[in-house]
């Protein structure tokens, strides 16, 4: 079944053709990978998946509703969310706080993190932090953080939320390699124990081929293949894509 169904999505800007014609679907509880060299129209298909700007033409479906009218905040409520390449933490707060603040939008977490703070989310905050390993830390401005340590936090502010689907932008980016091996561990348990279907663009062709079942490549804005790890890593038109061929 389905979870997330992508119709002949198209979206310019100006004159660059940024997604042409884009169709995928996303199988309910599943690890799905998009890869694609850089400028070929990944974060542009995020983006419009979550709603971040409307789409020219096309229909995107989460849980066969369709979701390219509705606005971000919308869609987050339905169960569908995205991390960011570059982090979108709050420095200056403490991590609990960032944990109080991300959960369900904005308006009434601040009102909480400036009342009294059910028990239960705290509970439920330093419950995530600690699945994330950064229980010791829970109490330290999160700008003080190691840029992986932020991109922790990050996941554990989006499972607030208690998210359908994930949408990871680059979640090894900038992360030293020793520590690759344990966010690929935590992925794959956010997948499986909380039963997250996770979409995730990935530049290190090692980690998505480790992660994901099934593998989408976009080209010039076009999807080019869509298959397998061993079927993508042996698929010449992507090995062309990579080479500038
Ligand atoms: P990727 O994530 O695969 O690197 P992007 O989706 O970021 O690719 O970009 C695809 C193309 O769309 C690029 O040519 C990029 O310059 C262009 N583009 C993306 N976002 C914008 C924007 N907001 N305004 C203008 N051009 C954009």
């Amino acid at each position: 079944m389905s979870i997330l169904e992508v119709n002949n999505v198209s979206k310019s800007f100006g004159g660059v053709k940024a997604n042409v014609d884009i169709s995928m679907s996303v199988e309910k509880g599943k690890i799905v990978g998009l890869i694609g060299p850089n400028g070929s129209g990944k974060t542009t298909l995020f983006n419009s998946i979550v709603g971040t700007y409307p789409v020219d033409s096309g229909s995107i479906k989460f849980n066969n509703k369709e979701v390219s009218e509705l606005p971000v905040p919308v869609i987050a409520k339905l169960g569908l969310l995205r991390t960011f390449q570059q982090t979108r933490i709050y420095g200056k707060l403490n991590c609990i706080d960032n944990m109080l603040i991300s959960h369900k939008g904005s308006d009434e977490s601040l009102i909480t993190i400036f009342s009294k703070i059910p028990k239960n989310l705290t509970d439920k905050a330093e419950n995530l932090l600690s699945f994330v390993g950064l229980y010791q830390k829970r109490k330290l401005r999160a700008g003080d953080l190691s840029f992986g340590q932020q991109k922790l936090l990050e996941l554990a502010m989006a499972l607030m939320n208690e998210p359908e689907m994930l949408l990871l932008d680059e979640p090894t980016a900038g992360i030293n390699p020793t520590l690759i091996n344990g966010i690929i561990d935590r992925l794959i348990k956010v997948n499986q124990d909380f039963g997250i279907t996770l979409l995730v663009i990935e530049h290190n062709m090692k980690v998505i081929m480790q992660l994901a079942e099934d593998i989408f490549c976009l080209a010039h804005g076009k999807m080019l293949a869509n298959g397998s790890p061993d079927e993508i890593k042996n698929d010449k038109r992507v090995i062309d894509a990579y080479l500038g061929a």
